[in-house]
């Protein structure tokens, strides 16, 4: 058995061992070399899974290996062996696999499956002390369903979300993790006391604001380029019992926008977003299906007048205490809002029905056979003071004039003094700023041309001055990222070199030179 281990690992792994006269002598050890053996696939199933992504655009990146550790020290092995090597070899965690750009594939290296640690790592452990109140510890590779499920049962849930769930924990903590409450809790990245980080050294480390704190500022928003976490330490609060889901429509853009800035900047609310409508289909989306048919129909008619409607979400929480009160406060809250009258809709659900609302869409896509296709996305990040520049440039001249977009636009502002410049995490220096995404799903035929489109809208942002920053970004050139990171990409670099000077870790971002 060990010489078959040892003929794999000569066999695809080479750069991790040098061949001498018949023998292994792997830089770091056999031992180490031979526990991850086991663990390492390298059969065509592994390969195309962690060769691709939810964006399924990038396919031809091909590791060598998948690693599917059951322990932390089978990642910390992997590392060392390739940071010791004379050719370290790439390596990326790959969490759930939901980039859109190839962000957790390795060609040519190691892929490893986060979430293969959940059978023998740290799950969800909820915990309480004084200085942090409720808190829980969760592996880096559970889904945040599961971390919503796990701490319900003790009455507790996260503050900060995703719109959608089934994302790892380290996935989005890579990125930021937002969704309609980081205007009042800031990203999920602002919602964190501490992680535990396997450097690209092979060095763990656990890291806060108080500890290793170059390392806990890194990795938040790092896009996978200074360690693999873990662990990650989340801010816990009470769980409210229901929640009151409100959808009001605009045709007016303006005052769509200055009822969402309002509301942002106000007390009260639990969750604000938006997005667009622009054709009939377009009213219940894949995010979740909201409206009944009596509603669709007047929509239907609204769009018929109006070339864009536009929705704003809100959504507030309450529970036993708050239940013959909490009409009164969320009309007190809404009042003055400029929706076109008879357009509020109101939902009464409880938290996980909320939060989980991507789901069923999904389902849905999944038994049509239209989840697993080409999705083209782009996602920005606008100030405030260029929106309208925005809209009339992009979304009304080229997405509703060209009408090649399927797939769904949001668009909402959120406060940018809950982030923390100290991350790694990139915004626009305005203390307002937009998220739009543009969640476009395509087909193998049409998705380049909404992939032009993209380009087009990046281009026409530059030309016209709006200082965009992408949101999950993806650049081909060193230029667009150091253009991207602005003022911080001296210490992205710094922190790189501090971190992962081989320049090991999640090679499918394209930042630094692929080892
Ligand atoms: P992967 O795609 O597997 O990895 C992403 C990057 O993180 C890679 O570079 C990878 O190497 C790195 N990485 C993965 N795990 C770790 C780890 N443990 N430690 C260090 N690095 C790691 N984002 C939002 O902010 N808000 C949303 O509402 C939202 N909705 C989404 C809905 C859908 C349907 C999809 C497909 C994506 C959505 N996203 C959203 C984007 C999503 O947050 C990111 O793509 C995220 O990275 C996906 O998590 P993942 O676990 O699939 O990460």
């Amino acid at each position: 058995i060990i010489s078959s281990l040892i003929s794999i690992l000569g066999r695809y792994l080479k750069p991790l061992i040098n061949m001498k006269s018949g023998s292994v002598i792997p830089d770091h050890g056999t031992l180490s070399s031979l526990r991850i053996a086991t663990k390492l696939q390298f059969g065509s199933d592994a390969l195309k899974m962690a060769s691709t992504d939810f964006g399924k655009i990038i396919t031809s990146n091909i590791p060598s290996a998948v690693l599917f550790p059951s322990h932390i020290a089978d990642i910390v092995n992997l590392i060392t062996l390739s940071y010791n090597s004379t050719t370290p070899i790439p390596i990326a965690a790959r969490g759930h696999g939901h980039s859109v750009r190839g962000q957790a594939t390795a060609r040519d290296g190691v892929v490893v499956d986060m979430k293969s640690l959940s059978y023998n790592n740290v799950g969800t452990r909820v915990s309480w002390s004084t200085s942090l109140g409720f808190y829980a510890d969760v592996g880096g590779e559970q889904l945040w369903i599961d971390v919503l499920r796990a701490t319900l049962n003790r009455g507790l849930a996260p503050v900060s979300w995703t719109d959608y769930l089934y994302l790892t924990v380290g996935g989005t903590l890579s990125n930021a993790g937002m969704s309609g409450q980081a205007f009042h809790y800031g990203p999920q990245i602002s919602n964190v006391h501490e992680l535990d980080v396997i450097t690209g050294k092979g060095e763990f480390f656990t890291c806060s604001k108080h500890i290793n704190s170059e390392l806990f500022y890194a990795v938040l928003g790092g896009l996978g380029q200074f360690g693999i976490i873990t662990r990650a330490r989340i801010v816990l609060d009470k769980a409210p019992k229901r929640v009151k889901w409100v959808r009001m429509l605009y045709h007016d853009f303006s005052a769509f926008t200055r009822d969402q800035e309002h509301l942002i900047s106000i007390f009260g609310l639990d969750y604000v977003e938006g997005h667009l409508l622009m054709n009939q289909s377009s009213a219940n989306n894949w995010r979740s299906s909201f409206f009944s048919p009596n509603d669709v129909s007047n929509i239907a008619s609204l769009l018929g007048q109006h070339k864009i409607i536009y929705c704003l979400e809100v959504v507030k929480y309450y529970d036993d205490l708050t239940v013959h009160t909490i009409d009164k406060e969320l009309q007190k809250l809404l009042e003055g809002l400029s929706f076109n009258p008879g357009f509020m809709f109101k939902k009464d659900v409880t938290l996980m029905d909320f939060l989980n609302r991507v789901r069923s869409g999904e389902l849905q896509l999944q038994s049509q056979g239209l989840w697993d296709v080409p999705h083209p996305w782009l996602n920005l990040f606008i100030p405030k003071s260029q929106i309208f520049e925005f809209h009339e440039g992009v979304i009304v001249n080229m997405i509703h004039a060209r009408n090649i977009t399927r797939g769904l636009v949001l668009l909402y502002p959120t406060n940018r003094k809950r982030w923390d410049d100290r991350m790694s995490a990139v915004t626009p220096d305005e203390d307002i700023f937009y998220s739009v995404g543009l969640l476009l799903s395509g087909d193998n035929e049409n998705w380049k041309a909404m992939d032009d489109q993209n380009n087009d809208i990046l281009e026409f942002c530059e030309k016209a001055g709006i200082r965009v920053k992408q949101y999950l970004p993806h650049y081909t050139t060193r230029k667009e990222w150091i253009n991207h990171f602005g003022e911080k990409w001296s210490i992205f670099q710094e922190r790189k070199s501090l971190f992962d000077p081989k320049m090991i870790l999640s090679p499918g971002q394209r930042i630094f030179q692929s080892v």
